[in-house]
């Protein structure tokens, strides 16, 4: 049988909702399903948008869940010199190029390069330039395990490397996505439209990409939105994770008993577990 390693990968900016938690315990039940190993990444690149200690938080959550990892817990933002190296491996194929143009430019431009942009040929010091991927019209295709066949077309050339230094979320996810022999990727809708782009960086790297899977989010009755730190939506109470479980499973089509504890919960889940249970569902409504 081949080898399965799933993870789920939060980024610290605020405590796990229960659409968030929905994302752990997808991921989770899929690579238990499959006698997979699953890891959990803090995504914390970011530190204009993340909140002091929120990474300990989610730990705290996911341990207070039975949601116990495999492997140490990867901090990204230990890995700087990962990303650096695979920033130059592109750069030294010419997949990449240093763009000084803010996106109000390239708005107020239709979409045009300044003439002084690395697009022209240009070369440009690091200080003042973004770097982005040569990926405009880029068609990505992809068999997604909960969706069926995807295909998009990319309609910019993405930044791996923003102008105030911090590498991007699409640059990080892959290089520790390889980094960390992950088979599977079953995350949230809301990240559909990354996908096409990190496909298009492995295809570039000569690297197969991960399986992906995308499942319907959590919104909210009234207003149809996802549940998110913007919209307020409460974190979980980690004080009653049985209830929470619970709910989630509906949600899912398991079924749980009250009485369980969160071992005997999850290990039910595992079992019950289908994929088919997520095909073409609609979001999920609270
Ligand atoms: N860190 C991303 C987020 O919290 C998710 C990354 C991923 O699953 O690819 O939205």
């Amino acid at each position: 049988m081949s080898r399965y390693i799933g993870r789920f990968a939060p980024s610290p900016t605020g405590p796990l909702h229960i659409g968030s938690l929905l994302a752990a315990l997808v991921s989770y039940l899929d690579a238990k399903a499959n006698d997979g190993e699953w890891l959990v990444r803090i995504e914390d690149i970011d530190p204009p948008r993340e909140m002091p200690g929120a990474g300990t938080n989610i730990l705290r959550t996911l341990e207070s869940h039975g949601l116990e990892w495999d492997k140490e817990v990867r901090f990204q933002s230990n890995c700087n010199s990962h990303y650096e190296k695979l920033l130059h491996t592109l750069e030294r194929s010419n997949l990449c190029y240093r763009c000084p143009c803010s996106r109000k430019q390239l708005r107020d431009n239709g979409g045009q390069h300044l003439r002084s942009c690395g697009i022209m040929g240009e070369p440009l010091s690091q200080e003042q330039s973004a770097v982005r991927f040569r990926s405009k019209g880029l068609s990505v295709s992809w068999r997604d395990l909960l969706l069926g066949s995807q295909s998009r077309d990319i309609s910019e050339d993405f930044v791996l490397k923003r102008r105030d230094c911090l590498y991007s979320y699409q640059l990080a996810v892959v290089s520790d996505d390889i980094d960390q022999d992950i088979t599977h990727v079953i995350r949230g809708a809301d990240l559909i439209d990354s996908t096409p782009m990190q496909i298009a960086l492995y295809q570039s790297l000569k690297s197969d990409p991960p399986n992906f899977g995308h499942f319907p989010l959590i919104v909210s009755r009234e207003t149809g939105q996802k549940l998110s730190k913007q919209n307020l939506a409460p974190p979980v109470d980690n004080t009653q994770p049985i209830e929470n479980l619970n709910l989630l499973a509906c949600f899912l089509g398991l079924s749980i008993t009250e009485e369980s504890s969160v071992n005997d919960a999850l290990e039910l889940m595992t079992e019950q577990w289908c994929r088919r249970k997520l095909h073409r569902q609609e979001d999920f409504k609270i």
